[in-house]
């Protein structure tokens, strides 16, 4: 089997800047928990840099920043700040490095008005309608208690939506943003966010991935109580499918882990994975499954209440995939449970349960 080789066997330090093609620099900004840092980029271009995703909105980043201003950029100020999507590690200094230079931020339309109404506060856990998510997958009341004392005591570790700049550029497929007399064309992706984009230079040969490809671990690709009848594994799938059209030699710079060669090889892998995993639960649901039972099938630790969630988004974005290709089908109970059950007669016969893909420790939570 071809396996991805990585160019770089270390990341820079946070704070410093190292070339990784002519024109982009690479940058990292640490973040707690097993990620350990996610990767941001510099562009040059003719009378200033771009930055591509800014870090999470902690003290300790913006001290970083300044530094990377005072030092790297060659006196030269940022003249537009590109964030991939909306999650908090990506669009956490956003705000901070648009109003320091006063120059203006890129994202796709879906990406930044969700950012906006994330960034607005409050519990996304004391709704009915998140209440009735998490009853429907199979978990307690006391759980959604537990999720909601998480969530409030997040906000001080950086992972909670920051302030978003007022304002944007709008990014859209097909896009080409000229830096530094090179052409970028924006790739748009979807499943771990809405809209999620990407740049691609073929001059350089560099694949600005952000969270659509990465090259150890799996992006979250979850259902949330915002919208229960997403169907966003779909989606991913298809923008997997669809990068699969990029040449094969290609520098992919991920927002974490190490810059690699191999997307295909990569791309094949992933999907492939998500495919064994559909698997892996649709043979467990031979017998009338709840959404929580499927936890064992995809994640061997014991989870925290966080984790949980971002784990039963998992399972619930495989179940959805699976109703969708009509193999399982989906009732609700008298106790307030959907139970997913397969519906090809035959799968009990066919299935192979010892030979899948081993459970991942627990959700990557990107
Ligand atoms: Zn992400």
């Amino acid at each position: 089997m071809a396996t991805l080789h990585y160019p770089y066997a270390r990341h820079p330090e946070p704070g410093s800047t190292l070339e990784i093609a002519p024109g982009v620099r690479w940058i990292t900004m640490p973040m707690g928990g097993s990620l350990n840092h996610i990767n941001l980029y510099l562009l040059e271009d003719t009378h200033g840099w771009w930055v591509v995703d800014t870090g999470l909105a902690l003290p300790e980043i913006r001290e970083l920043w300044h530094r990377v201003f005072d030092s790297a950029l060659g006196g030269k100020p940022v003249v537009g700040v590109i964030c991939t999507h909306m999650h908090p590690d990506h669009v956490g200094q956003s705000k901070m490095i648009t109003d320091h230079f006063q120059c203006p931020l890129y994202m796709t339309r879906a990406e930044y008005y969700q950012a906006r109404a994330f960034s607005g506060g409050g519990s996304p856990h004391s709704s009915w309608a998140s209440r009735e998510f998490y009853l429907r997958a199979g978990m307690p009341g006391e759980y959604l208690d537990e999720l909601r004392r998480q969530w409030e005591q997040r906000s001080s570790d950086g992972m909670s939506m920051p302030e978003m700049p007022g304002g944007y550029r709008r990014l859209q497929h097909g896009d080409i943003l000229h830096i530094g007399g090179r052409e970028w064309q924006v790739v748009i992706g979807s499943g771990h966010s809405p809209e999620h984009a990407c740049l691609y230079s073929a001059s350089l040969k560099v694949f600005l991935s952000g969270d659509q490809i990465l090259p150890v671990i799996t992006s979250n690709v979850s259902v949330h109580p915002t919208e229960p009848e997403a169907n966003p594994l779909k989606d991913w799938m298809q923008s997997l499918d669809e990068l699969l059209a990029l040449p094969s030699d290609l520098l992919v710079l991920p927002a974490h882990n190490l810059p690699f060669t191999g997307v295909r090889e990569r791309l094949r892998s992933l999907l492939s994975h998500h495919e064994d995993r559909m698997l892996a639960i649709e043979e467990h649901c031979t017998k009338p499954a709840l959404a929580r039972d499927l936890l064992p099938v995809l994640f061997t630790r014991r989870l925290d209440p966080r984790q949980m969630m971002m784990a039963l988004g998992e399972a619930i974005a495989h179940l959805h995939l699976l109703m969708h290709r009509n193999r399982i089908e989906r009732t609700l109970h008298e106790d307030g449970h959907y139970r997913f059950r397969s519906i090809d007669p035959d799968l009990a016969r066919r299935a192979h349960p010892g030979d899948h893909e081993a459970p991942s420790e627990s959700p990557v939570l990107v």
